[in-house]
């Protein structure tokens, strides 16, 4: 990637630092750092230039270009790193999360890979899996390395069908998901990967219901495999939901006292931030 120029915002209250990168004149990418309760470092970088999935709910991206090569997802890691002086990549976890469907680029695995190489701790996959990505995530939690290999799912919804209204391609289906997340969590168990639980992110916004009990009881999804989080939407592409209330807020307090790590709130000048009712990842096992 021949970088053009870069710019660099940063959010003081959220100590995150974000970064907008010219890769071709008037094409951009994000890349972005944060250290979540001020231990785990996490750089976030784009695996496309837009994306297919065009989500409705939380994102502008409405365009489609192309995959990022290997060089470029590294030279994102990079331009944070030695910008923000950042030296050991064992303390630091990529998270693929911000602009693109990771598990739609071509060089996902060669990606994870060259990451395991430079024994970066861990990567995070963000994905709503869309039909045909399957065997790329598999192929990933095959990698023998000692990278911790860690899934979000974006489900948005509880309904199958407002799950794909709110994206312009065919999502897989939720019995699909719960196959591959078996395998998944079969394959951490086999490789002895220290992180073995996925996360399964819902987007609830003050006119969605979700049916989180009756959710998890039709799939009867395990805890012992399942996390969740909850993301509070922010409106977007001409549609219009009303940010959640805390009124409303409140009738999910139930999932998220016992099962959820974390809530990222969209009201927030960041993307990505705790809600004061979160509980820490570290802390879940304890209420299981
Ligand atoms: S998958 Fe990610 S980048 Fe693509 S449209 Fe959805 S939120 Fe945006």
């Amino acid at each position: 990637m021949k970088l053009i120029s870069y710019k660099i915002f940063k959010d003081a209250v959220n100590k995150s630092v974000q970064f907008k990168m010219e890769i071709e004149p008037g094409v951009y990418i994000f890349s972005g750092y944060w250290e979540k309760k001020g231990f785990e470092k996490i750089i976030s970088v784009s695996t496309q230039v837009g994306c297919k999935t065009q989500c409705k709910l939380f994102c502008n991206v409405n365009y489609f270009s192309r995959d990022l090569l290997v060089e470029e997802i590294l030279e994102q890691i990079n331009i944070v790193m030695q910008t923000l002086n950042l030296r050991n990549n064992e303390d630091i976890k990529i998270s693929l999360v911000k602009e693109g469907e990771p598990l739609d680029n071509v060089n996902i695995v060669k990606i994870v890979k060259k990451l395991d190489e430079k024994k970066f701790y861990a990567v995070k996959i963000s994905t709503s899996l869309p039909e045909g990505t399957e065997q790329r995530l598999l192929d990933i939690c095959d990698i023998k390395g000692s990278i911790e290999i860690q899934l979000q799912i974006s489900l948005s919804s509880d309904n199958e069908v407002v799950r794909n209204d709110n994206v312009s391609r065919k999502l897989l289906s939720f019995d699909d998901i719960k196959l591959i997340c078996d395998v998944v969590y079969n394959k951490a168990i086999k490789y002895n990967k220290k992180y073995n639980k996925i996360a399964l992110s819902f987007t609830i916004y003050e006119e969605s219901i979700i049916d989180f009990k009756g959710f998890i009881h039709k799939y009867n999804l395990n805890n012992k495999i399942f996390l969740f989080r909850i993301r509070n939407a922010t409106p977007s592409n001409g549609r219009e939901y009303t940010m959640l209330s805390e009124e409303k807020f409140n009738k999910y307090r139930y999932i998220i006292e016992k099962y959820m790590y974390t809530f990222i709130d969209g009201r927030s000048e960041q993307l990505a931030v705790d809600h004061d009712l979160t509980i820490g990842i570290y802390k879940l096992s304890e209420l299981l």
